[in-house]
């Protein structure tokens, strides 16, 4: 169901999931920091009221030691109370000390000089259970027992929470009495704890279930308390040492590692917002290069150029719609495909194979078109025209070749089709020529036959007076005559019918412009110029007036006086250009004339030549007719104008004839 979710809303859907990702991996890590702070505070509260706990076995303990010293100590020389006095200003701890004998009464006693008396208000009996207990405890283990706990009530309203410490006093083995310390529990904690853990943090004894007998310590007060409790077990009695710590409201960031995380979030929460900014404008790149892709597409599709892309293996990368339609094989079919390409004909594989490897060397000059013959699908060959570019990536190296195919076939077509009317043109230029002899041999067979006639008609009248001596043979004579007569006179017509069909030209004039009958003549003249490699230059203006005349003959004058032109610079002439040029004509400034020039630059006409230049079938060429000239002379004096020549210095002929504008 995703994949089918549209792109747009599938990317929305993505980002928002990398967002709420990243913003749940985020608080678990700052919860995990807060999380780990309260781990730290925890365990090192902990370690404090262990700590405490010991600094407080440690001093009871040597208390103890120090009570021991008491015991021992000759009594003889300096009186037991005033070492204890002694003692008592020492240890601020110890409210006061007693030495009872075996049963425990009191024997001597010494209050400690710091406050008043703490028995002066009920009196020493009503601690004696506790007394009695801690002493059970000593006697049993012979040593130090402590006895429960016991709140003394002062005279100033407060109270005193106590404990006693009771030490057998054993002289050579025997239990002559014990030695009782009174302790203050809260003096304890002000003593007997190192300064450095109650300065933050509130130490307290409490009975086992909770209550609190004495405290020390800052009252400062958090919102978080973090509270560790150690049990402080002594013989006879157990009390819990109670630690109070307390945290501000939580910082928002409470120490390095949540400011480090924090951080570090902020910067992932940059990166993220400057990876979104990113993403859009690589979007918007996306999308232009996408629509630049969609234009070019469109482009090479429209094209009629077959486009075809070789890797510098000579495979087939990349064909365009035009190519393939050319060759008639689909897309998929060609790409990939090495040599030899499949629209090879197989009998030019080779011959195309040597060029390829030649062109792969590097060695084919770039953009140069070759003509060559490809082979659709279907077996047909056809001519085409590629042009090869080197094809240059993005980091400007050469990595195969981009070829642009022509189908010449219609052109090759074409030029088909005009050779077949050039033809066609010479036929009927050879026709106009048979016409022009018909019309020279009518002209000189018309005198023979007219004689011809008019001796049989003079033979007839001699043959009537002859009649009168032979009839008979007179008879014979004058039918032959007759035919004879009558044959001269059917030449006669039939000449006759023939000059008038070459007359009968004239009536086919019309106006044209002599740009329009460049243009009719200027296709095979172009064909002819490529083949004899000459130049061809016009200079025919525009705005030139319409010329009146028989169109077929005078672009048959035209073709022959270019072909002869191009004929004269057939071979040595260095600089092969034939000029063609029409422009109102000199010699008739003041009627309407227009002059039809033919220049070229070849070997020039002899003396000897220039005097039979227009003598029927004179000719100096192998296959030539020698009767061009004398038709162009006909034709154009037909239309009352005149064909001249002169040589073209320093190189060349002119040829030049004149017609009648419309
Ligand atoms: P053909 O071309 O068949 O020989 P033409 O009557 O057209 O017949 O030409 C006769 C001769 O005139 C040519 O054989 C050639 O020697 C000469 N001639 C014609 N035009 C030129 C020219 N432009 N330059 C030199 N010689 C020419």
């Amino acid at each position: 169901m995703f994949f089918s979710l549209a792109p747009r809303s599938r990317r929305r859907l993505l980002w928002a999931a990398l967002v709420l990702l990243v913003l749940s991996m985020l608080s678990t890590l700052v919860w995990l920091a807060g999380r780990y702070e309260v781990t730290q505070v925890q365990s090192q509260i902990e370690r404090d009221a262990a700590d405490a706990v010991s600094d407080i076995r440690t001093a009871l303990t040597r208390n103890v030691q120090t009570l021991q010293a008491l015991q021992y100590a000759d009594h003889a020389t300096v009186p037991w109370t005033q070492e204890a006095s002694k003692m008592l200003r020492e240890h601020r701890e110890w409210l006061r000390l007693e030495l009872r004998d075996i049963d425990l009464r009191v024997v001597s006693s010494v209050d400690t000089p710091f406050r008043a008396p703490p028995f002066n208000r009920l009196g020493r009996s009503a601690t004696q259970p506790e007394v009695v207990q801690a002493c059970t405890v000593a006697r049993r283990q012979s040593g130090p027992g402590y006895g429960a706990s016991a709140f003394v009530p002062q005279a100033d309203g407060l109270g005193l929470e106590i404990m006693d410490l009771c030490l057998p006093v054993i002289n050579d083995g025997v239990l002559t009495g014990y030695t009782v310390a009174t302790y203050s529990l809260s003096e304890v904690l002000v003593n007997m704890v190192g300064p450095q853990l109650t300065r933050s943090q509130e130490v307290s004894f409490t009975e086992s279930d909770g209550t609190r007998l004495a405290m020390h310590g800052t009252a400062s007060r958090g919102t978080r308390v973090f509270i560790a409790k150690q049990l402080l077990d002594l013989p006879g009695h157990t009390m819990v040492l109670r630690m109070d710590s307390w945290h501000g409201a939580p910082d928002v960031f409470p120490n390095v590692l949540t400011a480090l995380v924090m951080a570090m979030a902020i910067a992932l929460v940059t990166v993220l917002v400057m990876l979104a900014r990113d993403m859009r404008r690589r979007q918007r790149v996306e999308l232009d290069l996408a629509d630049a892709l969609a234009f070019r597409k469109a482009m090479e599709d429209s094209l009629v150029t077959g486009l075809r892309a070789r890797d510098s293996e000579g495979r087939i990368t990349y064909v365009n719609p035009a190519f393939c339609e050319m060759v008639g094989f689909e897309a998929h079919e060609l790409i990939g495909q090495g040599l030899p390409a499949p629209y090879w004909p197989p009998e030019m594989v080779d011959e195309y194979g040597q060029r390829q490897a030649l062109r792969l060397a590097g060695n084919a000059p770039p953009r140069e078109g070759a003509e060559s013959v490809f082979m659709r699908k279907s077996g047909e060959r056809f001519p085409v025209m590629i042009f090869e570019a080197p094809l240059i990536n993005a980091m400007g190296e050469q990595t195969g070749w981009m070829g642009a195919v022509l189908d010449v076939s219609e052109q090759r077509r074409v030029e088909e089709v005009s050779r077949a009317s050039q033809e066609r043109l010479q036929a009927t230029a050879r026709l106009a020529t048979v016409g022009e002899m018909a019309s020279l041999l009518s002209h000189e067979l018309n005198q023979p036959l007219a004689a011809i006639s008019s001796y049989a008609t003079g033979s007839m009248n001699l043959l009537k007076d002859a009649a009168l001596q032979d009839p008979q043979l007179a008879e014979t004579l004058s039918s032959a005559i007759q035919r004879i007569g009558q044959q001269a006179e059917r030449a006669g017509r039939v000449i006759k019918s023939v000059h008038d069909f070459v007359r009968r030209r004239d009536q086919a004039r019309e106006a044209v412009t002599p740009r329009a009958l460049l243009d009719h003549v200027m296709p095979l003249v172009i064909l002819q110029a490529r083949k004899l490699g000459v130049r061809v230059v016009v200079n025919c203006p525009a705005d030139l007036p319409a010329v009146l005349c028989d169109r077929t003959m005078v672009e048959q004058v035209l073709l022959n006086l270019t072909r002869n032109g191009m004929q004269a610079m057939a071979d040595d002439t260095p600089n092969k250009v034939l000029t063609l040029a029409v422009r109102p004509a000199a010699a008739h400034a003041s009627s309407r004339w227009l002059e039809f020039v033919v220049a070229d630059l070849g070997h020039g006409i002899a003396q000897g030549v220039a005097d039979q230049l227009f003598t029927p079938f004179f000719t100096t060429k192998q296959e030539g007719m020698g009767l061009g000239l004398s038709l162009c002379r006909t034709v154009v004096e037909q239309h009352g104008g005149l064909l001249r020549f002169e040589p073209n210095l320093p190189r060349g002929m002119v040829f030049s004839f004149t017609l009648p504008q419309s």
